[in-house]
C-alpha cells in the first residue's frame, strides 16, 4: 500500500504545476479572416472553436454597421443623408470621435471623408496625387462642425452634402475592445485578438506569462521586427506611413494619414507610432493623432491627456530616432540585430 502511495504521490504533485505553467493545459485555437477591411486573426488560448465562431459573427456585424460607403450601415445612413437613429454603441464611437477631434485641436476629425475619398488611398500603385485646387476643395468639406449630434435622440446629421463620416482611424479599435468584452463574457482569460495590426490582448498568454508583440520594421516591413512590448491586458495599436500609400511618377510616396490642417499627407517627421493602452479605441484614435503632430507636440498632447502616465508610446522617426514613454521600461525592448541602426531614447 505504502509503495503505491509514493508512486503516484509525485504525479499528482506535477500535474496541477504543469497545469499552471502552460497555462490552461489546451493547444490554442485561432481563425483568420478578411472583415474590417484587413486580415482579422483571433487566438484563444482557453477558448473553444464556438467562441471563435461567435467573435468573427460579431466582428462581421460590427463591420457592416461602420462601413462608410453602404446605404444600409448606421455610418452610411448618416453619408447618404438618410434620418437614422443609431445605436447606443456607434452613437457612442462617433461622440468619442468628435470629441476627441476638439481634443486634438482636429489633428483626428472623423468628418474626413472628402478628404479621404479623393486621396483614395489603398493600395501601392503608380498614379498622380490630386491638385491643390481638389485638396482644398475637398477640406472645405471636412470638420466636426459640419455634424450635428443630438444626445437624446441618438441622431447625427450632415449639414454638408459633401462631407462624410469616416471612422477608419478609430472603429477596429473600437471593434477590439467589443469582441475583448464579448469574449471575455464567454469565459476566455488569455488570447489576442489582431484586428490588421491593432491588437488586444485579453489577459495574458497564460496567468504566469505576458504575451511578447514584434513591431514592425516601418522601414521595411519584411525584416524582423525592431523591438517587442512584453503586456498582458492592454491593446497596442500602430499606425505608420507604410501601411497604405501609393506613389506619383516621379516617385514621391504618399501615406494615408492625412493632416487635416493641410489635406496633404502628415509630414510629421514620423514614420510609426505605437500606442499602448486599456482601451482599443483610444489607442487608435491616438495613434492616428500622434502621427499627424510628430514627436514634440505628440509628446506633449500625451502628457496633457495623460497625466498619470498610464498610456504607452513609441515614436519613431524617419532618421531612426525610436521614442520610447518612461512607462514602457521593463516591457520595451530593442532587437538587437537594430542597436547599429536605431538610437532609443527614453522620455
Ligand atoms: P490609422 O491606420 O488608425 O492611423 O487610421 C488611418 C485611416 O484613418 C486612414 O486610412 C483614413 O481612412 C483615416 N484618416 C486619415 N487621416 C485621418 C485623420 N487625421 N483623422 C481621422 N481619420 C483619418
Ligand atoms: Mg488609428
Amino acid at each position: 500500500m505504502r509503495k503505491n502511495v509514493r508512486k503516484f504521490a509525485p504525479v499528482l504533485i506535477l500535474i496541477p504545476l504543469l497545469f499552471i505553467l502552460t497555462g490552461c493545459g489546451q493547444d490554442p485555437v485561432t481563425k483568420s479572416g478578411m472583415l474590417l477591411d484587413t486580415v482579422v486573426t483571433v487566438t484563444l488560448y482557453d477558448g473553444t472553436q464556438e467562441d471563435l465562431d461567435a467573435a468573427f459573427t460579431a466582428i462581421s456585424g460590427w463591420d457592416d454597421r461602420l462601413d462608410a460607403f453602404s446605404d444600409t450601415s448606421e455610418i452610411g445612413q448618416i453619408n447618404s443623408e438618410t434620418p437614422t437613429v443609431l445605436s447606443d454603441e456607434i452613437y457612442g464611437l462617433l461622440k468619442d470621435s468628435v470629441t476627441f477631434s476638439g481634443t486634438s485641436s482636429d489633428a483626428f476629425d472623423p468628418v474626413l471623408g472628402s478628404l479621404i475619398d479623393l486621396w483614395h488611398i489603398q493600395d501601392p500603385e503608380e498614379r498622380e496625387a490630386p491638385t491643390q485646387e481638389q485638396i482644398d476643395e475637398a477640406r472645405s468639406h471636412s470638420g466636426t462642425n459640419l455634424l450635428i449630434l443630438d444626445d437624446s435622440a441618438k441622431t447625427a446629421v450632415l449639414t454638408d452634402s459633401e462631407a462624410s463620416v469616416n471612422l477608419g482611424a478609430d472603429a477596429k479599435g473600437f471593434v477590439g475592445d467589443q469582441i475583448k468584452t464579448l469574449l471575455e463574457e464567454r469565459g476566455v482569460k488569455h488570447g489576442l485578438i489582431n484586428l490588421g495590426g491593432n491588437i488586444v490582448l485579453i489577459g495574458g498568454k497564460s496567468d504566469r506569462e505576458d504575451f511578447t508583440i514584434g513591431i514592425d520594421n516601418p522601414f521595411d516591413t519584411s525584416k524582423d521586427p525592431i523591438a517587442t512590448l512584453t503586456l498582458s491586458d492592454v491593446s497596442i495599436v500602430t499606425s505608420g506611413d507604410y501601411q497604405r500609400w501609393f506613389t506619383d511618377s516621379s516617385g514621391k510616396k504618399y501615406h494615408h494619414i492625412l493632416d487635416p490642417s493641410t489635406g496633404y499627407p502628415a509630414e510629421s517627421g514620423l514614420t510609426q507610432v505605437v500606442v499602448v493602452a486599456e482601451s482599443s479605441e483610444t489607442a487608435d484614435m491616438l495613434s492616428t493623432t500622434l502621427f499627424v503632430m510628430g514627436k514634440e507636440k505628440g509628446l506633449e498632447f500625451l502628457k496633457e491627456i495623460d497625466p498619470d502616465g498610464k498610456i504607452g508610446a513609441v515614436f519613431t522617426e524617419k532618421d531612426g530616432t525610436v521614442t520610447v514613454t518612461e512607462n514602457l521600461k521593463g516591457k520595451f525592448e530593442l532587437n538587437t540585430e537594430y542597436q547599429d541602426e536605431l538610437a532609443v531614447s527614453w522620455s
